[in-house]
């Protein structure tokens, strides 16, 4: 079966968060089981892509409002174990940033009619077009309905949510950019009024998943829009929760780490990692050391960390890391506890891979109070590396964190609320003082398996079922 991954980003070629992590592993894991998946995404002119060198596999022109552009297929021998192509369209996608520019709706859409134009002129034969994201849910609507691929109407397609709050929106006075389609048709773009790529995904894609069970369930009742739709859609909606990339995810043989460990040395592993951290950070690594990755957005909790930061650390019994960027007025108030805090709380304000791999490991716990999380991956790495997950029961984290007090591994609460974390906070305190049963629990934390294996299967018996005989 040949399977192709359309993509706005993919680690480790253009990283902006989980998606990337998901279709640079979900693919390789794929092709390990008989499926041949190969990946295509937008180039970037970023200094990944820069510093390898691409062989022109392919070239076009497109036109897009009455101009031509140029299209080069570009092929990367990078040993990612799947075949990679970057679109290069001149004006569109030849940009350093994956997101952010006003005409992204514009840059995306040009991919993705490269894309069906690539496929069709070089006579690609696939199974399954598998689109991720707004960025890609165009593409099952251009398949059923555009005049120019008609070619591609029998050819499935599944689209997966990653994040429901972006949905790519832009207006209606931009239908020409679109190729002819089947007359009024144009309901399968429009929701509430706007051309929705996210809903037009949903709407036309054969099947929809989300990146877990509990994140599918959730959408139903709040998704920034779309529920009634997701609700409308529901039988050929389902979760399929993520999993991780064991290669590069391992405290065994993980190269950012000053020492490397398994089970059966995870306390003198995790010692020394922390140490590390402790001394870099100026912190105290007597105290138990909870740690956040990730986006500073109101999605993920962050603009309740002033708060529960400073009362936290008020009471002077745990050590807070955070590394993070995003919205510049939580940052500049988490920056603004910094002077008051020294000793036991720091932060880097920015992005760097591997840093975070030194805190999966350093840290004790890791904190994730997310507001909406559609599968989480930071707590899944938190736990290969030994650390314990501290989260709100939502999407993901609901479907792979359970509390200690349940017999499970990680510390749970139930709103995004300062309170609920500050309580939290109180039985990481409790839970680390007992070392015997914290010491035993995170080294049982490192059996957890979330690697594909399962979830990659579960697309392919996906994919099966869409196969027309
Ligand atoms: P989301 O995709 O919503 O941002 P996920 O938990 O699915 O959240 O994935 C986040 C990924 O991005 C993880 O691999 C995490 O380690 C990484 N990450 C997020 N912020 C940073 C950062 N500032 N520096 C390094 N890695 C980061």
């Amino acid at each position: 079966m040949n399977i192709l991954h359309i993509s706005a980003e993919c680690f480790p070629i253009a990283k902006v968060g989980g998606l990337a992590d998901v279709v640079g592993a979900l693919p390789q894991y794929q092709n390990k089981i008989g499926v041949k998946s190969k990946v295509v995404m937008p180039y970037y002119n970023n200094a990944f892509v820069k510093k390898r060198t691409w062989e022109k596999y392919f070239s076009f022109d497109l036109n897009i409002e009455n101009q031509r552009h140029t299209v080069e297929i570009l092929k990367g021998n990078l040993k990612l174990g799947f075949e990679l192509f970057l679109v290069k369209i001149k004006g569109f996608t030849d940009r350093e940033e994956v997101y952010g520019y006003d005409d992204d709706y514009k840059r995306f859409l040009a991919f993705q009619l490269a894309v069906l134009d690539f496929v069709t002129k070089n006579k690609w034969s696939i199974d399954v077009f598998h689109c991720h994201d707004h960025h890609t849910g165009l593409i099952p609507f251009l398949m059923s309905y555009a005049d120019k691929f008609q070619h591609f109407k029998n050819t499935p397609s599944v689209f997966t949510i990653h994040n429901a709050q972006y949905q790519g929106q832009f207006g209606f006075e931009y239908l020409h950019l679109f190729p002819e389609f089947e007359n009024g048709r144009g309901d399968i773009l429009d929701w509430n009024g706007t051309i929705n790529p996210l809903a037009a995904g949903i709407k036309s894609a054969w099947k929809v998943n989300t990146v877990s069970p509990t994140y599918m369930e959730e959408l139903k009742l709040k998704a920034n829009g779309l529920e009634k739709l997701l609700s409308y859609e529901s039988e050929k909606c389902m979760g399929i929760l993520n999993g991780i990339d064991t290669k590069v995810w391992d405290a065994a043989t993980d190269r950012a780490l000053v020492k490397n460990y398994a089970q059966n040395n995870i306390q003198s592993g995790k010692k020394a990692n922390k140490r590390m951290l402790c001394k870099k950070f100026n912190l105290d690594e007597n105290k138990p050391l909870v740690a956040f990755i990730g986006r500073l957005v109101y999605e993920k909790g962050a603009d309740l960390f002033p708060d529960i930061f400073a009362d936290t650390l008020s009471k002077g019994r745990v050590n807070i890391l955070l590394l993070g960027s995003g919205q510049d007025h939580i940052e500049s108030e988490l920056r603004l506890l910094l002077p008051s805090f020294q000793g036991c709380y720091n932060a880097y304000f920015g992005y760097d891979e591997q840093l975070a791999h030194q805190i999966y490991a350093g840290a004790d716990f890791i904190l994730m109070p997310s507001r909406v999380e559609p599968c989480g991956l930071n707590q899944m790495y938190a736990l290969k590396y030994g650390t314990i997950p501290v989260v709100r029961r939502t999407g993901g984290l609901a479907d792979t964190v359970i509390d200690i007090g349940d017999g499970g591994f990680g510390i749970c609460h139930n709103h995004a609320s300062v309170d609920d974390v500050c309580h939290a906070m109180d039985r990481i305190v409790e839970f680390y003082e007992d070392q015997i049963n914290f010491r035993k629990i995170r080294k049982k934390t490192m059996r957890i398996d979330h690697s594909w294996v399962k979830s990659a299967k579960e697309y392919v018996t996906l994919y099966e079922s869409l196969k027309i005989n």
